[in-house]
């Protein structure tokens, strides 16, 4: 084993550390030099309900690190569903009687959720939200598996062609009154390209914007390395990779998303079965599929946490087809029983790091 390996692990680990959230207990804020050329500065902070990180390559703007959580807290204010008085929460409880008057983020976000639902065939749907409630998740007592009766019942309010949009006069009115949007599937790529618009507008060129797990790369590593960023293993602990995305600088237009969705973000398990937080919008229940997790690689970082959310509904085989079919995105899915299949934009740029795993050559 020579040293440019061990260097590769420990960049490795170090990466996974950062990415998969083990500042948790330990917030870090602070400046390191990691090598002559190369000064971070880097800050951790609690919102959107999880663990974000926000790092900066040679520059002494630090206060800008503190301007881009700033953006991301107005998106957790504004889009958190267990917020009684936050816009969403606002929205759900009347959006079905009329037209209500959206502010300019939440407006775009559902906007771009449509999109996104449009574009995967319904998998990805933002009016999930009557079905979130149903399951319980994120609900003080914890998700139950519900009645199969209720869940019958619940299915129809689930549908994003009923969230009208007026872009006028920039409303929104459900079609049913019992319906409800939950943009936890996209908020946090929302927040990484609003944190990452205000870093590039502050005048930093390179960036590393973590949030939970949805990250947003922007420029090029100025020691002139590709950035590498760790995949969960998504049956070992936290912290756990087995593969790695390598971006080179040819890979992407100065910007980056990478986003993971799996089912052991959030999972219960009843009577020997797991349920987990992705809910299909066609059956009501936790999607299984034989997908653990899915990543998706794209220049948009709304796209890639949407559509990882989206593919893994679809599965594998309608995943792909869509990823070949669209230009503007890549995806990664690994299954349950360690398979690993690639977009094919992606066959040069990624790395397996567990040999448990293999590459499916389609
Ligand atoms: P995470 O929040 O763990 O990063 P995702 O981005 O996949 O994972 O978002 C999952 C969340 O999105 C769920 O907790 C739920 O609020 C919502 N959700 C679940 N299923 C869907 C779906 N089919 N379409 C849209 N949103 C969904
Ligand atoms: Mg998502």
């Amino acid at each position: 084993m020579n040293n440019k390996y061990l260097t590769g692990i420990s960049i490795v680990i170090i990466i996974g550390v950062l990415v998969f959230g083990f500042f948790m207990e330990n917030p870090e804020e602070g400046a390191s030099t990691v090598n002559d050329q190369v000064e971070e500065y880097q800050d951790t902070q609690m919102m959107l309900d999880t663990v974000n990180t926000i790092r900066i390559y040679n520059s002494n703007k630090k206060e800008a690190v503190d301007g881009a959580f700033d953006q991301v807290s107005q998106i957790d204010d504004l889009f958190n569903i267990y917020d009684e008085d936050s816009n969403v929460s606002q929205i759900n409880r009347v959006a079905g009687e009329g037209p209500v008057q959206l502010e300019d983020h939440t407006f775009t976000i559902l906007e771009k959720g449509i999109e996104y639902a449009e574009l995967s065939g319904g998998a990805f749907d933002p009016s999930i939200g009557a079905l979130i409630k149903l399951w319980g998740w994120g609900s003080e007592n914890g998700p139950t598996v519900p009645d199969e009766e209720q869940v019958e019942a619940t299915l129809p309010l689930v549908n994003y062609q009923n969230i009208l949009i007026d872009r006028g006069a920039q409303t929104v009115e459900f079609n049913q009154s019992e319906m409800m949007i939950d943009l936890g599937a996209i908020a946090k790529g929302y927040a990484g390209e609003l944190a990452t618009d205000y870093l590039a507008e502050a005048g930093i060129e390179t960036a590393f914007v973590n949030l939970g797990g949805n990250i947003v790369l922007l420029g090029e590593k100025p020691d002139g390395s590709s950035w590498r960023i760790g995949v969960q293993d998504p049956r070992s602990d936290r912290g756990e990779l087995m593969g790695l995305v390598v971006a080179d600088t040819d890979y992407y237009d100065n910007r980056l998303s990478i986003s993971t969705s799996g089912d052991y973000e959030r999972y219960f398990e009843e009577d020997g079965e797991r349920y987990h937080h992705i809910i299909s919008p066609f059956t009501g229940y936790s999607v299984d599929n034989g997908i653990a997790s899915t990543t998706i690689v794209a220049n948009d970082a709304v796209m890639a946490d949407a559509l990882s959310t989206g593919v893994f509904v679809l599965g594998l085989e309608a995943g792909l087809e869509l990823a070949e079919n669209v230009d503007d995105f890549e995806v990664i899915f690994v299954t349950d029983d360690r398979k690993v299949y690639l977009s094919s934009g992606l066959k040069n740029n990624f790395e397996i790091l567990n040999d448990d795993f293999e590459i499916v050559e389609e």
